[in-house]
């Protein structure tokens, strides 16, 4: 099986606040984060492309109780971001807190940075998130 973008390229990219996506060569649609095959039609046929990074925040979640290796940044919100080029992912709101976010924050522009996350006993080591602030 030949993995046209592995997690381990998505996240050095991220480490560079570069966005890398899937595009399917049969229907079009972007995969982010990586996959084996296309989100829509499940093609293999697709291709890294580099996203903006930039999209418009369609929901959120506060966390109050954290995952284990998350507890110093407790509390924190977590968005579902729906990117310019169409996919929607999920990372981490910096710059709002749950105490101080309302539903106006639904709909905001938002730009991706990054974190790099050190790994815990769930995960296979160091990785970088995608961190998303308002803009
Ligand atoms: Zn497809």
């Amino acid at each position: 099986m030949n993995y046209p973008l592995t997690f381990k390229q998505y996240s050095d990219a991220l480490k560079e606040d570069r966005l890398m996506g899937l595009k399917c060569k049969v229907c079009g649609s972007i995969t982010v984060p990586p996959k084996m095959a296309c989100r829509n039609c499940a093609s293999f046929e697709i291709e890294p492309m580099a996203m903006k990074g930039t999209g418009k925040i369609r929901t959120y979640t506060s966390v109050f109780v954290p995952s284990e290796g998350r507890e110093t940044e407790c509390p924190y919100i977590i968005a579902m971001v729906e990117l310019d080029e169409g996919p929607w992912i999920m990372g981490n709101l910096k710059g709002v807190t749950p105490a101080s976010a309302g539903l106006d924050v639904i709909g905001k522009s938002v730009k991706m940075g990054h974190e790099v996350f050190p790994g815990d006993k769930y995960s296979a080591g160091e990785g970088a998130r995608p961190v998303f602030t308002i803009v």
